[in-house]
């Protein structure tokens, strides 16, 4: 077995009112355009590196910001192979029952995404981690998403070669790799504690407008949650709030097992709702949050009904005089 640190490049539609490319489902938030990876052995020895463009297929025009982050120009992205291609590349260099590591919770989603529209199997995104956990939880114990630079720096680690280039993003995220205990930090890694619940979507999707909330949970493509391996339907229990615009939903596939949703709306205007929905694995932690803040959100309901009613009476009472 092999850790297989990676990063990649994507593009973006043009602006956020373009609306989304993708298929079999899934909407495309970004096109992969580049995969760089690095494979460390079991005692953190560089085993290998790979790198290589994809060829773009529904964002053609490549967004400028991309362009000129990346430096990567359209002649070399034309020149390269399709997705399927280049994936079929990556999974043979990542060999049997790899362990993906990425610094961030972006990459894996992405590369999801990426598989389904190309009706590819996601099997490789199963066993997957974002370091920035296993740092957080190994360094000062902080709870904010830290940047590679940052954990750069506190290893005392000289960056050696361009950032926003997917080899040289991921052999820096590899050095840093290098720095954890990658075992114990996976052996603790997300289920195995509330505070890491909300990390490492398994899928996210935007759904867009709604008058209401009513009118959200009425659409079935937003409040029937698809399983993020095989695509069909969840069993899924009530949406309840959080408070706020946070819904949460557990769900159940009879072959992929548990996950729990999270919706968040977002006011566009005065009447028009925008919603981005998470999928999570779900675990222990999951369930007895669910209960907790289904609990909460039925006796804020009854609250709600007993201080409506003590305002009926006391009206009653005032008219009555
Ligand atoms: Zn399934």
């Amino acid at each position: 077995m092999a850790y297989i640190v990676f990063d990649m490049e994507w593009n973006q539609p043009m602006c956020a009112a373009q609306p989304q490319k993708g298929k079999n489902g899934v909407k495309l938030s970004g096109e992969i355009m580049q995969i760089g990876a690095i494979k460390l052995g079991d005692n953190g020895e560089i085993l290998g590196d790979f790198s290589l463009c994809v060829k773009p297929h529904f964002y053609k025009r490549l967004n400028k910001r991309v362009r000129e982050l990346t430096g990567i120009s359209k002649e070399e992205l034309n020149a390269a192979d399709t997705f399927p291609l280049v994936f079929a590349q990556f999974d043979a260099f990542c060999g049997e029952d790899p362990t993906l590591l990425t610094w961030g919770f972006d990459d894996i989603p992405i590369l999801r995404q990426n598989l389904i529209s190309w009706g590819l199997g996601t099997e490789i995104c199963e066993k997957s981690y974002n370091l920035q956990t296993i740092f957080n939880t190994q360094t000062d114990g902080g709870k904010s998403q830290r940047s590679l630079a940052y954990a750069l720096e506190y290893f005392d680690i000289v960056p050696t070669l361009e950032a926003h280039d997917a080899l040289h993003d991921a052999y820096h995220t590899a050095l840093v790799a290098k720095k954890l205990d990658l075992e114990g930090g996976i052996a603790a890694y997300g289920g195995g504690s509330s505070g890491t619940l909300w990390e490492h979507p398994l899928s996210t999707d935007s759904f867009y407008p709604y008058p209401h909330k009513r009118a959200a949970f009425a659409d079935k493509a937003l409040a029937e949650m698809p399983c993020p391996t095989c695509r069909k339907k969840l069993e899924t229990s009530k949406w309840v709030t959080k408070g706020g615009n946070f819904y949460i939903a557990l769900a159940q596939c009879a072959e992929h097992g548990e996950f729990i949703g999270r919706i968040k709306f977002s006011h566009v205007s005065d009447n028009t709702l925008s919603a981005v929905r998470n999928i999570f694995k779900g675990s222990k932690y999951a369930t007895e949050h669910y209960d907790d803040v289904f609990e909460k959100s039925e006796s804020r309901k009854e609250r709600f009904k007993a201080r409506m009613k003590e305002q009926r009476k006391m009206k009653k009472a005032k008219a009555e005089g």
